[in-house]
């Protein structure tokens, strides 16, 4: 396996891929690698034939008052798991390689970006669309691995990719839980032993939103409800967000009728974390 800190670099091993009639995929990370990351290069390694992982703490899509600086970096760990799940290559430039002086570029996406995530961090999914695209362009892959967990950003991309006409298929893989139900996210790591404790009342309260529409209940705000309501039982918990939105577009709906999302962002202790279930309204609703 590869370690690839220049992005000419990087062009160059992907272009000799493909020239030699190679396929390419994708997972691009911010490292601290888990179970969920994984998931994706596994995936990408049985899909093509060569894989890529981008291990890069993007810096412009931290708000000003968020965990850049303390984001966990692990970048020796990260490239044993990568080795032994099969990949190819992991990318690692840094922050004066992706931005050097004088960048002044970003990708600007409206609409799947006015809720959920992109109204607490208004300047997330510029900098997530910013470097997603930059790492395509580095990478050349012919497709590119993302996770349910963050279903706003897979929308958002997917989106980029068909606004653009990219030729590069974005595949999303199932969100990977700990045995608790807690989704795996690096972030978990600054959780306390008894936030940890309480942090799966996130998916807790998401499967008894989950469950209600099962019954026949479609109104978003019934299940929104029952969400907040479960949540609340857990003292650590703050709700940032509990929304229901249409899973592609990921507009706020009234009522579940097709494919849905219940989606949550919610603060243990200082920890915000996010998850989202996918809503089966019962047939004949
Ligand atoms: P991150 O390193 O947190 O930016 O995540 C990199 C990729 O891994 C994104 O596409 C995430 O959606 C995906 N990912 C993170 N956690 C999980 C998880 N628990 N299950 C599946 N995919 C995940």
């Amino acid at each position: 396996m590869e370690l690839v800190h220049k992005i000419s670099e990087m062009q160059a091993l992907a272009s000799a891929w493909r020239a030699a009639g190679l396929s390419v995929g994708l997972v691009p990370t911010m490292g601290s690698l888990h179970e969920g990351h994984m998931s994706l290069v596994r995936k990408s390694a049985e899909e093509n034939d060569r894989t890529v992982v981008s291990v890069f703490v993007n810096p412009i899509q931290f708000g000003a008052n968020e965990d850049f600086d303390r984001y966990p970096r692990d970048l020796s760990r990260d490239l044993s798991l990568c080795g032994r799940a099969g990949a190819d290559a992991v990318f690692n430039p840094s922050a004066a390689e992706m931005y050097p002086e004088g960048f002044c570029s970003r990708v600007e996406m409206s609409v799947l970006t006015e809720n959920l995530c992109g109204k607490t961090r208004p300047a997330h999914f510029r900098g997530v669309c910013t470097v997603v695209l930059k790492l395509f362009l580095a990478a050349l892959p012919d497709r590119a691995y993302f996770g349910q967990k963050d279903a706003q950003q897979l929308a958002v991309v997917r989106r980029m990719a068909r606004d653009f006409n990219m030729r590069i298929e974005v595949v999303g893989a199932p969100i990977v839980r700990e045995a608790d139900g807690l989704a795996m996210s690096s972030r978990n790591a600054y959780l306390t032993a008894a936030e940890r404790a309480a942090a799966p009342c996130l998916f807790r309260a998401l499967s008894g939103g989950a469950e209600l529409c099962r019954r026949g209940v479609v109104e978003a705000r019934g299940i929104e409800r029952r969400v907040r309501e479960i949540l609340s039982e857990t003292p650590l918990a703050r709700v940032d967000y509990v929304e229901v939105v249409d899973a592609e577009t990921m507009r706020p709906l009234e009522t579940v009728a097709g494919p849905a999302l219940c989606a949550a962002a919610v603060y243990i202790g200082e920890t915000r974390l996010i998850d989202n279930i996918a809503l089966e309204a019962r047939a004949g609703h």
